[in-house]
This record gives C-alpha cells, sequence and structure tokens, in this order.
C-alpha cells in the first residue's frame, strides 16, 4: 500500500478544494488542509529514509486477502476524494477502488495508512510509533480548529461522498477508459 507505483501522479484535484465532498458537512480549512500536506511530505521523508521492504505485491490494497482494515480521518478522506479517480458505490471492505492492476491510482492523495503502513517484519514498531504520532497530529489539529474528530474504515467514507465536482458524463457509465464512477444521487 505504501510504495505503489501511480501512472496518476499528477491528477488534477476533481472536486476542486473548498467544495463539499460529504454531505451536510462544511469543506475542511486551508490551514487544516495545509498541515496535512505538510505531515503527509513529513512522515514521507521519514519513511524514505528508514526505507522499509516492498515487495509491491498490491496486497496491502486487497484487505479482505490480508485481514486487515484501512482507517482514516475525515480529513484524510475529504483530500483523498478531491483527486482520486470515480468509483462505484457502494464500496465493501475488502478492497481499496483505487487500486488498479496492482497500482495505486490515488498515490498523491492517500492517507496516512498507505503512506506508513509495509508488510516488511522488521518495521512493524515503527510503523506503529508514526501512526500513534500522525494520529495524535490530526486530533490536535482538529481540536486547535473546532473540528469534529471522526475516524472510520475507507469504506464508511467513499460510501458517505458525494458525487460535487464529478462530471456527469461519467456518472453512470465506464469512462472510455475502462473506470467507473460514481452513481447518480437524487437532487
Ligand atoms: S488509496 Fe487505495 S490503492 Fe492507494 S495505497 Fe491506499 S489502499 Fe492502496
Amino acid at each position: 500500500m505504501a510504495d505503489p507505483t501511480s501512472p496518476a501522479d499528477a491528477a488534477a484535484p476533481i472536486t476542486p478544494p473548498g467544495s463539499r465532498v460529504f454531505p451536510g458537512k462544511p469543506a475542511l480549512p486551508d490551514a487544516v488542509r495545509q498541515a496535512i500536506w505538510e505531515l503527509y511530505a513529513e512522515i514521507d521523508a521519514t519513511i524514505a529514509a528508514i526505507s522499509p521492504r516492498c515487495d509491491a505485491s498490491g496486497k496491502c490494497c486487497r484487505f479482505e486477502e490480508v485481514g486487515h482494515v484501512l482507517f482514516l480521518s475525515s480529513f484524510e478522506a475529504e483530500i483523498l476524494l478531491e483527486q482520486a479517480p470515480p468509483y462505484s458505490q457502494p464500496v465493501d471492505s475488502g478492497n481499496c477502488p483505487f487500486q488498479k492492476r496492482k497500482l495505486c491510482t490515488a498515490r498523491e492523495p492517500r492517507p496516512l495508512g498507505c503512506r506508513i503502513y509495509y508488510c516488511d517484519p522488521t518495521y512493524q514498531e515503527t510503523s506503529n510509533d508514526l501512526t500513534e504520532m500522525a494520529i495524535q497530529r490530526l486530533k490536535s489539529l482538529a481540536q486547535a480548529h473546532g473540528l469534529d474528530w471522526e475516524y472510520a474504515p475507507l469504506h464508511y467514507f467513499l460510501n458517505q461522498a458525494e458525487r460535487a465536482g464529478i462530471p456527469l458524463a461519467e456518472a453512470d457509465h465506464p469512462s472510455p477508459s475502462g473506470r467507473t464512477s460514481l452513481p447518480l444521487l437524487p437532487d
């Protein structure tokens, strides 16, 4: 999960910053968004220095197969969904819809769990420490900005997302590239 080579690194945001991804929730404040991107960069640099082993099997994104759950905050989910490609709802808990042919198609905005997790057995304690540190940083951000703290499995957030900014032409039909998209929601 942490080191897939993505063909979509330079993907432009599909949902512009400032628009709502989740019905009934305010958009993430810019200061929080900026702080999270800085946290992502910090974590990426730390892990690059540690260089845990990755076999590039892609198994870590097939949750049911490896028996784990990707948890993330609503803040990370919002950033993820602003840039991630369209996907079909409902999403089940078994797989990440952004993994295509063992590659992550949402690599730039992927959440902390995807950045930190490696199956390298010699790295597990470090992984736990980094995760704990990162969650505390997110919680502090939430507290400092008076935001609700919500932490849940990936499919929970993906199934709540609305179609803000997703082109209507892609709504019910696979795109020419074969990607599926979010279903239409009633107005
Ligand atoms: S966003 Fe999905 S495909 Fe990408 S690294 Fe995370 S779990 Fe894997």
